[in-house]
């Protein structure tokens, strides 16, 4: 059979860009719209922007990398479905998929103070409802529409330090901004860094933060897990309540963002989802610059590296006894974490729950499908079962933008 011609003309996408832009604009070099290629060019059915960026089915995906000559990951990466399991745990909601993406770290309060809630068909980031929003100046110069806008993940652009606005219509033809162009309001500098660090963990996979770097997954979820932690019950606050006021005094905002009973970020209005971006960037600056004492047990990720001691020229004295029983040796500490893991890897060999969060942890890790398989060699090793994988997308490589 001969294959498929490839298409002489075919833009290139952008970085981040989203699969229903990208084929409007290969459509519009043909003089055509993008379901009038999807029906000609590859004899498929029309589908909505909504169904093309969240999970279009993978032959199409495949036919459109074989039609352009480009990499099927750099295809996919332009759908939701291409950032399983980085920003996604699965596209399929699971009765535990709220727990599993944002109790499992804790910032400010300690573990197991928040309620655990399961809404029903939850994803992170993701509302039934599609919001149209994008940089004005972005879109000024091309109708480019990103992935990343249509999450309520970032609220401005680290290009431009302007805030994401909302429109309506399409950018090549009609676009209607919901607000004046003279109407944005301040951009805080703390809520600049939250989402050039975000920005970093889509664009390269890891975020640099004040003592290492992590992983864009651990990145992402750490951040759900703050707008939670925002926006929980007043009664679960306990000794912390004051510290939560602070920030959200800190940030100018009312107090959880006025909400009357709790909701997922997801379903909320735009206006309240970018008060809860602004009250984490505060809560973060507030962190690094140590006027805010938190109790998660993942805070220490944001704490800042510890101050060089001022000295007068003279040499620092050795350490007294006292001064050792402050703060356990990296023996004793490496004896902590393995005494940690051996429970784990026990528990793991009778629960699968427990061997899948074991495993989901290990492959932060993993960037390639070789070190997959060697993780899944290491399980086979200790004698852990890994039966829930079969029940769970098999992993693919990072999704690689540019
Ligand atoms: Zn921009």
């Amino acid at each position: 059979m001969r294959p498929p011609e490839r298409w002489p003309l075919h833009p290139a996408p952008a970085a981040t860009e989203s699969l229903s832009s990208w084929l409007r604009r290969t459509a519009s070099s043909y003089g055509m719209y993008s379901h009038q290629l999807l029906e000609h060019a590859l004899g498929h059915r029309e589908l909505s922007d909504a169904e093309l960026d969240l999970d279009p089915p993978r032959h199409l995906l495949d036919e459109l990398a074989i039609r352009t000559g480009l990499d099927q990951h750099r295809v996919q990466a332009m759908t939701m479905a291409g950032w399983v399991p980085w920003l996604f745990d699965s596209l399929t909601p699971a009765p535990d998929t709220y727990e599993t993406y944002v109790h499992q770290l804790s910032v400010l309060l300690p573990p197991a103070r928040r309620q655990i809630y399961t809404p029903r068909k939850w994803q992170p980031w993701l509302a039934e409802i599609r919001v149209l929003r994008g940089c004005r100046e972005c879109l000024e110069s091309g109708p480019t529409i990103l992935l990343f806008w249509q999450l309520p993940l970032m609220a401005s652009c680290p290009a431009h330090r302007r805030r994401l606005e909302t429109y309506e219509g399409h950018p090549a033809d009609y676009i209607k901004w919901e607000t004046p162009a003279d109407d944005q309001r301040e951009l805080p500098e703390s809520l600049i860094a939250l989402d050039r660090r975000t920005w970093q963990a889509i664009t390269t996979g890891s975020v640099d933060l004040p003592r290492r770097s992590v992983h864009a997954g651990v990145w992402f979820r750490l951040l759900r897990t703050l707008l939670d932690e925002l926006s929980t019950p007043q009664g679960r606050y306990g000794r912390q309540l004051e510290d939560v006021r602070r920030v959200w005094d800190h940030c100018g905002h009312p107090f959880r963002a006025d909400l009357h009973s709790w909701q997922p970020f997801e379903t909320l209005h735009w206006a309240r989802q970018q008060q809860l971006l602004e009250a984490a960037a505060a809560a973060m600056e507030m962190i690094e610059d140590r006027s805010l004492i938190v109790r998660g047990t993942s805070a220490h990720l944001l704490h800042p590296e510890p101050k060089a001691p001022i000295t007068d020229g003279t040499p620092p004295r050795s350490l007294t006894g006292a001064d050792v029983q402050k703060q356990p040796t990296l023996d004793e500490l490496w004896n902590q974490v393995t005494t940690i893991l051996d429970t784990c890897i026990a528990a793991a060999k009778t629960d699968p729950v427990i061997a899948k969060h074991l495993f989901d942890f290990a492959r932060y890790g993993c960037r390639s499908e070789e070190s997959a398989r060697g993780l899944r060699g290491t399980f086979a090793e200790l004698q852990i079962p890994l039966d829930f994988l079969s029940q769970t997308k098999e992993m693919d490589p990072l999704p690689d933008v540019e």
